[in-house]
Parts: structure tokens; C-alpha cells; sequence
């Protein structure tokens, strides 16, 4: 039986200050979450977001992060300054990190190895546009992005994986895929990672669906069988982000 889990994924919202008084809005309302609870964070407050939970069962996400080790490459953060931050997840390969800041599949992938290097446990991003969905290539779009993310990595870590299957269209614009809609694709996605590895990893990862998730439609999408819960944007900067997280209570 496969754990739901389901992010907040701040983005650049909520400064140190707001980010330690959302969470202690939000810490006794998720305290008896039957879920995982991640907060993916700004970098800068991962260190106070961490200290700020500690103990109540929420982890702390990053967003993103370079796929080297240290070094000269201004204005990144690396895998190992997130562990020892105590960090547990990071988001690889978000739409909106592909559209402004030139991630690809290729830098997806390097991260995605580069998180299991670290023991983070990556949510790995995919989905497509309006226009690939009108041309019926949504499902070869994102069995691609799905092979060249775990191109090379091993199946014991594919198992702890997450993937977050982010239709763009519905990303931000209050436009939710149908319940229907979001089962399908992450349907085909199970089945692309048992194609790359075998039934039991795919019966292992979990997939959550993202896209204007809110209190009133969590329920229905998280109850399908290949959902595995969310990862959330603008409903997660608010103290109603907890009906979310409690949308089976
Ligand atoms: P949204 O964002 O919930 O605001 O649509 C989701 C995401 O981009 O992760």
C-alpha cells in the first residue's frame, strides 16, 4: 500500500519571517495528517522551515537544486548543503524551472541521480502544454520526459521516487485536469516505469497529480487508484492548505 504524500510547493513565496508564521499556522492543523506532509520551500528558509517543524512530522522540500558538487557555479545550491540542512525531498524539473531558467530532460536526470547520491528523495516533474494535449501527444510527451529523468538510475531508488504529473495548462489557472484526465495520465506513467523497470517498482513509486489542486477537489482526484496524492502551489500558501492535507479525515 503505497502512502500518500502530498507538497506545498511555496515557490518564490513567503519570506524567512512568513514562512516560520504559515508553519506554525499550519503544524497543529496537519498534526494527525494519515499522509506525508512535505513544505518545498524558498532556499532561503529551508533552514528556518527545518528547525520551525522539527518534530511535528512535516518535511522540508527544496525546489531545486545543481547537480554538481561544489564549485564555481554562482548563485546554486548543492545536494549535500540541502542534507545537511536537513532536507528530505527536492522538486527536479518543475515547468516553470524548464520554461524560465533552461532545465531539461537531460538536467533532470543529472539531478535526479545526483538526489539519490544524497539519499533526497526527488519529486520529479513532467507534463504537458495545451497544444500537446489538443494534438494527442500528451502521453508520448511525458513517457519521454519519464525515460531521459530515470535514464540510468537504479531501481531501489526509483522505488522511493516520487513524480509529480503537472499538466502546464493546469498549472496556476485555476483550470483543475478532470478527475478522469489526471488517472489516465498517471496511469500510462506507472505503466512507463514498469516498462523501464517491472511491476513491482512501478507499484512502489508514487505519483502525485498537481495543477490548481484545492480543498474542493483534492478528495475525488486523490481517491483514484494510480493518484498518490499532490503536489500543491497556490492552495498551499494558506492556512486552508491543511483541508488538503486532511482531505481523507
Ligand atoms: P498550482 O501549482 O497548484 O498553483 O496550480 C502547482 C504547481 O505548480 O506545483
Amino acid at each position: 500500500m503505497r502512502k500518500k504524500i502530498i507538497a506545498g510547493n511555496w515557490k518564490m513565496n513567503k519570506t524567512p519571517a512568513q514562512a516560520i508564521e504559515l508553519i506554525k499556522e499550519l503544524k497543529p492543523l496537519v498534526a494527525d495528517a494519515r499522509v506525508d506532509v512535505v513544505f518545498a520551500v524558498p532556499a532561503i528558509d529551508i533552514i528556518p522551515a527545518v528547525k520551525e517543524t522539527a518534530g511535528s512530522g512535516i518535511d522540508i522540500g527544496a525546489q531545486n537544486m545543481f547537480y554538481m558538487e561544489s564549485g564555481a557555479y554562482t548563485g546554486e545550491v548543492s545536494p549535500e548543503m540541502l542534507t545537511d540542512a536537513g532536507v528530505k525531498y527536492v522538486i527536479i524539473g518543475h515547468s516553470e524551472r524548464r520554461e524560465y531558467f533552461a532545465e531539461t530532460d537531460e538536467t533532470v536526470n543529472k539531478k535526479v541521480i545526483k538526489a539519490f547520491e544524497h539519499n533526497l528523495i526527488p519529486i520529479v516533474c513532467c507534463g504537458e502544454t495545451l497544444e500537446q494535449r489538443e494534438q494527442k501527444i500528451a502521453v508520448d510527451w511525458i513517457r519521454k520526459q519519464v525515460k531521459i529523468a530515470f535514464f540510468n538510475v537504479e531501481k531501489e531508488d526509483a522505488k522511493r521516487a516520487v513524480i509529480a504529473y503537472e499538466p502546464i495548462w493546469a498549472i496556476g489557472t485555476g483550470k483543475t485536469a478532470t478527475t478522469a484526465q489526471a488517472q489516465e495520465i498517471c496511469s500510462k506513467i506507472r505503466e512507463c516505469i514498469a516498462e523501464i523497470y517491472d511491476a513491482q517498482t512501478a507499484s512502489s513509486i508514487r505519483i502525485q497529480y498537481g495543477g490548481s489542486v484545492n480543498a474542493g477537489n483534492a478528495a475525488e482526484l486523490f481517491a483514484q487508484p494510480d493518484i498518490d496524492g499532490g503536489l500543491v502551489g497556490g492552495a498551499s500558501l494558506k492556512a486552508d492548505f491543511a483541508k488538503i492535507v486532511n482531505y481523507n479525515k
